[in-house]
């Protein structure tokens, strides 16, 4: 089995992605979580470039990493002047790691237009820079920008870059596509080309401009390449970077390339979702391996054979990066889906019962409504639960009242206009009816302060539940102000989440659906773990 070393630059290329801005503490958190994962390198940041690169680099040295080495990124020398007396190369011997890589063109047409300097004077400042960062006792890595586009117009030339390089030392050749434009084919061809050439270790660094990042790299392993550089989640700038996310996995699940442990490799999903967290960038469902849909099945067809054979429409074991099977609910469905969700929840459905039609006839007609149970598996659970002959829910809306206002303070003041909720709601709590009043800053608000008042009465730790995200979406099939308004609800107790869906023509209504649904789903679970824990309620 070869083997590759991850080289992760989420910390330097990544940060480059639009909406992205890293504090040295996100840093921080980022670099330990990746040494979590098992990555080879992190490349932390460029020293020379700005002051925060420095600060990371000094507190980063009291992270005791255990799998992982911390590199920095700098450039070579300019054109014209002296290693030794280059500001940028001084910061990066000195930022107090092993290993650096220093990027130089490997490009005659970048050389001649971009950095307006002598084919001879760039392989100069290669050499110079490389040897330069070799005497003070560091190992560098060389990144060839623009290597691939260059050894199409010109291969001679990239491969002298490639040689100029080699001879100063560097200890890896990393390729790069840096306008993200080539194709697998064109990058195993001009990798097997360079690996006749020298025996430097080579890498891959490739943009997904064309949508082919991953496949150029894995591309670039098979022809040869024993050093892969990517971010998480492929961020990046414009299209981003080879997702490390894809690559992990392909290389070790499906290329049989050793990279990681299959203890790192159960971690990558969690690793996923972490950095996008505090990247504060919502994770694309459908990313491959790590997305919450990258398992998930809708169709009953595809359900019915997972139910049979797990493997029949799944192309790798979610559980191995840490992901697992989802099975979404929806008018599309069919039985299986029903009874496989159900069975999620720990409910045995009787496949060929009256009760899986029925409940499948129910969410068929519901969605004819407007609701939608994909997003909303709390709310599906608590459908599933009313339709057992012996549930009782743990409160029952009586009805409510909503009043919105607005108000002047003074006469002759605009400014001091204000909007008024306030909601007055009967709740019907086992034999007993309690009415309360509450206001908002809205008539949601308000609504969901006048429930809680009634219920914190008879179940004090509702008061950590709270609402993290409410969306409304005006369904398509009706117009304008007499639309059906779904709402979908996001709930926290800070320990799970869960989503809820309401829909009415009413949007207050529509709210209220949703929000009963979280709060009964919340006391749902909580009695359940009360019955699973043998504990008396406190
Ligand atoms: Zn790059």
């Amino acid at each position: 089995m070869a083997s590759v070393q991850l080289y992760d630059t989420t910390l330097r290329d990544g940060a480059q992605k639009e909406g992205i801005s890293f504090s040295v503490a996100d840093k921080l958190a980022i670099t330990r979580k990746l040494d979590e994962l098992g990555v080879h390198f992190i490349e932390g940041g460029w020293p020379g470039s700005n002051p925060k690169d420095v600060e990371f680099f000094a507190s980063a040295k009291d992270l005791s990493l255990r799998n992982s080495e911390l590199v920095a990124f700098g450039s070579t020398r300019q054109s014209g002047t002296r290693a030794e007396d280059d500001a940028n190369l001084k910061s990066l011997a000195g930022v107090g790691v092993k290993t650096v890589t220093v990027v130089g063109k490997s490009s005659e047409l970048q050389v001649t237009r971009v950095l307006e300097t002598t084919l001879e004077e760039n392989l100069n400042m290669i050499a110079d820079s490389i040897g330069y960062l070799r005497a003070k006792g560091l190992t560098v890595f060389f990144d060839a920008e623009h290597f691939f586009d260059g050894f199409k117009t010109n291969s001679g030339y990239a491969l002298r870059c490639l040689e100029a390089a080699a001879g100063a030392g560097a200890g890896c050749l990393v390729l790069c596509d840096t306008n993200g434009g080539s194709l697998p084919d064109e990058i195993a061809a001009a990798i097997r080309a360079v690996r006749e050439r020298t025996v430097v270790a080579l890498g891959i660094h490739a943009h997904n401009d064309g949508g082919l990042a991953v496949a150029n790299t894995l591309a670039a392993v098979a022809g040869g390449a024993s050093q892969v550089q990517g971010t998480i989640n492929g961020y990046g700038e414009r299209c981003g970077n080879a997702d490390l996310c894809s690559i992990i996995p392909g290389l070790k699940l499906k290329m049989g390339v050793d990279c990681i442990t299959d203890a790192g490799l159960a971690k990558l999903t969690e690793v996923s979702h972490y950095i996008s967290e505090v990247a504060n960038l919502a994770l694309d469902a459908s990313l491959p391996y790590v997305g919450s849909s990258a398992f998930s099945h809708k169709g009953g067809l595809h359900v019915s054979g997972l139910a049979k054979w797990a493997e029949s429409y799944q192309h790798t074991d979610p559980a191995r990066v840490g992901n697992r099977s989802r099975v979404v609910v929806s008018e599309l469905s069919g039985r299986g889906n029903i009874i496989y969700k159900a069975r999620e929840m720990g409910l045995d459905l009787p496949s060929r019962g009256e009760q899986v039609k029925r409940l499948l006839d129910q969410v068929k007609s519901l969605e004819n409504r407007g609701f939608q149970y994909e997003n909303a598996g709390a709310s599906f659970e608590l459908l599933v639960r009313r339709a057992e002959p012996d549930y009782r829910p743990s409160f029952e809306l009586v009805d409510f009242m909503v009043v919105v206002e607005r108000r002047r303070r003074l006469p002759t003041s605009a400014e001091l206009e204000e909007m008024l909720s306030e909601a007055t709601v009967k709740v019907k709590v086992g034999g007993e009816i309690i009415h309360t009043a509450a206001e908002g800053n809205g008539p949601v608000n308000a609504l969901d302060h006048a429930l809680r008042k009634a219920l914190l009465q008879f179940y004090p730790s509702l008061a950590a539940v709270r609402l993290v995200d409410y969306k409304v979406r005006i369904l398509e099939e009706s117009v304008g102000t007499e639309s059906q308004v779904r709402v979908l609800i996001e709930s926290s107790d800070g320990v799970r989440e869960w989503r809820t869906v309401g829909s009415s023509a009413n949007i207050i209504e529509a709210s209220w659906l949703a929000l009963a649904d979280s709060l009964e789903y919340w006391l749902l679970k909580q009695k359940s773990d009360r019955e699973k824990g043998g504990k008396e309620d406190g």
